[in-house]
């Protein structure tokens, strides 16, 4: 019983592979031919804009904080009517593993992932990309998000002209 079991154990991987001799290949010639890879595919990392062309990024740290080989690094800036914009933002790919948690932390779709594998690069500084490297025009995956028409701009701009932002409220008219 032994004896035909390691015989059986011996053979089986060379049937195997004789099953895979008639087969079509599936290698693929790269770069001659390219494979299109699925829409949620992650790779080279990308800033996006609002619908209206804003910067979608406004600053707030939250995707440095959770890249877990703290590749990710800005400074932020505020403008006139109080909308912050990151004065530079930098990502070293050479360190990023492509996990995808910064665009699931970043509350504006401002930072998202893309299916753009093409990024080697023989000189490692190259792999540095700053905030012009990064910036696109379009929105990205979600053409319609304005974070900015959900959290208003800022407390030195009139009230109410958001979709969830309550108007101005006159404190005198809450008392009894
Ligand atoms: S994909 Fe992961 S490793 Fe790369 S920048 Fe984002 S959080 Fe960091
Ligand atoms: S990309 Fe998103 S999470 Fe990162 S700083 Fe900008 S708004 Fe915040």
């Amino acid at each position: 019983m032994t004896l035909w079991r390691d015989i059986k154990g011996t053979l089986q991987p060379f049937w195997i592979t004789l099953g895979y001799l008639f087969q079509k290949p599936v290698t693929i010639q790269y770069p001659e031919v390219k494979r299109t890879p699925p829409p949620r595919y992650r790779a080279r990392i990308v800033l996006t804009r609002d619908p209206d062309g804003g910067e979608r990024c406004v600053a707030c740290h939250l995707c440095s904080g959770a890249c877990p080989v703290d590749c990710i690094s800005m400074q932020a800036a505020e403008d006139a009517d109080g909308r912050r914009y990151a004065a530079w933002f930098r990502i070293n790919f050479s360190r990023c593993i492509f996990c995808g948690l910064c665009a699931e932390a970043c509350p504006t779709l401002a930072i998202q992932m893309t299916p753009d594998y093409e990024i080697c690069n023989r000189d490692i500084l190259n792999l540095v990309y700053e905030k012009e490297d990064l910036l696109i025009d379009g929105c990205g995956k979600d053409t319609q998000y304005n974070f900015y028409e959900h959290a208003g701009i800022g407390v030195a701009n009139e009230r109410g002209r958001n979709q969830d932002e309550y108007g101005p409220v006159d404190p005198k008219s809450l008392l009894p």
